[in-house]
């Protein structure tokens, strides 16, 4: 028995959570009359804690992950110089299509409105004032002290530091050897304890169902269909509209010889909800399409770890689920702020399970959105984080083929079939 409780993926833990918490707040919501020990007790001492103690983790996180992946990040693309204009192309290709892809994300929570009905403000209380100008948002970007700006978690100012001295390490490589190796110790370390407070997510989405869902009863389920659909369709708009559209505009390649090929790729990510662990499985099929490994072997890797679309869009529609429930207004110059800090996210967010959801924190915080709604999110996010995962590696595939075409390394001949591969058999 206990074996068989310990063969269950902590994804399926935190679903056993989500439900079971939806389950207990629907029953507290219609059955249980007694207001001390629902509202008093369960609502507002047991669940209240126990939800806000893991969003408080998660919140320690953000900071220290973020600035650490952000570095090594950057200070890894020191191959920008060897490999020439390939890199400056894929980190433009790869930025705007992120940059594209939580646009689409907020139009669409525009008009579907996933967060309207969820009256969140009735649940939980939030004093969030939006009125930062275009102008406070660009000066306030460059940190007047990074330390406080650190110390704080004001994300923004922390993002340029961090990409400041990612671009100098990479170019005293030889000079910083020490602290470059420290900067990826704490990033191996972040990652560390990430996994370490994902391990309470279960409890934690468990609180926070319960308690949002003793409030709301049924009325909140809608709302968080409502939101799963928007993500979905944000992600299929991307995947099979927008990267077939660059890839035609860029190299009249025909995209459905490319799908039929990378399916099982996609397959793969979906089913780990990682890029990292998809980078050789990527790098095969690349290259049975007539990549070349020179371009592929820097891009990849490159995009498994800054370029995540999927990540971006899923970010977009939380965004605005998480406005609407409480009812924020939130204006143009805020959804810039997000769509460049969603940007940034996408950067700072590591290929493995999960991050996603703690980057998205940084990314409420810039415009004073209430990070206890990623409370009632988290629950089903597992799901959305392999489809979403399907998409981020998808977009480093199609960007490494629009840059290998365009810098003569893509045999188009391999491509269309119409030429076997040199290379060795691959295993998918
Ligand atoms: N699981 C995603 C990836 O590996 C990251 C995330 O959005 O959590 O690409």
């Amino acid at each position: 028995m206990f074996d068989k409780l310990k063969s269950i993926s902590l994804g399926n833990w935190i679903l056993i959570g989500m439900i079971l918490g939806l389950v207990v707040g629907l029953i507290l919501n219609f059955y249980v009359d007694n207001t001390f020990i629902k509202k008093i007790i369960l609502m507002d001492n047991v669940f209240y804690l126990g939800g806000n103690l893991f969003i408080k983790l998660m919140k320690m996180l953000v900071v220290p992950l973020v600035f650490f992946s952000i570095v090594v990040g950057v200070a890894s693309i020191s191959d920008i110089k060897t490999i020439g204009s390939i890199g400056g192309t894929t980190i433009l290709i790869y930025l705007i299509t992120t940059a594209v892809a939580v646009t689409i994300a907020l139009f669409i929570g525009m008009t579907i409105q996933p967060g309207v009905g969820l009256n969140m403000g009735a649940v939980q209380t939030s004093n969030v004032t939006i009125n930062q100008t275009m102008t406070d948002t660009i000066l306030n970007m460059v940190p007047d002290n990074p330390f406080s700006s650190l110390a704080t978690g004001d994300m923004l100012p922390v993002i340029i530091f961090a990409v400041l001295i990612g671009i100098i390490l990479a170019k005293l490589r030889q000079e910083t050897k020490i602290i470059n190796k420290i900067f990826t110790e704490g990033n191996t370390i972040m990652m560390e304890m990430t996994n370490i407070v994902m391990k309470f997510a279960p409890i934690g989405v468990f609180c926070l169902m319960a308690r949002t869902f003793g409030g709301l009863g049924f009325e909140g389920m809608l709302p968080l269909a409502k939101y799963v659909i928007c993500v979905l369709i944000g992600l299929a708009i991307q995947a099979f509209i927008v990267y077939p559209s660059i890839m035609i505009a860029f190299t009249r390649l025909n995209p459905i010889r490319f799908f039929k090929r990378f399916i099982s790729v996609m397959f793969f990510a979906f089913s780990s909800s990682t890029s990292n662990a998809t980078i050789p499985l990527n790098l095969n099929k690349l290259e049975e399409m007539g990549v070349s490994r020179e371009v592929s072997s820097f891009t990849i890797p490159l995009g498994a770890t800054i370029n995540m679309d999927g990540t971006a869009i899923m970010q977009g529609v939380a965004v605005m689920f998480a406005a609407q429930a409480y009812g924020i207004d939130l204006g143009t110059s805020a959804l810039i702020t997000v769509i460049f800090t969603a940007v940034m996210a996408s950067i700072g967010t590591a290929g493995v399970p999960s991050v996603g959801l703690v980057t998205l924190t940084m990314v409420f915080n810039s415009v004073g959105l209430p990070v206890n709604a990623i409370g009632i999110i988290f629950g089903i996010d597992h799901i959305l984080d392999m489809f979403r995962t399907a998409v981020n590696i998808t977009g480093d595939a199609i960007c490494t083929i629009i840059v290998s075409f365009r810098n003569n390394a893509l045999d188009k001949d391999i491509f269309n079939k119409k030429k076997e591969p040199k290379k060795h058999k691959h295993i998918m």
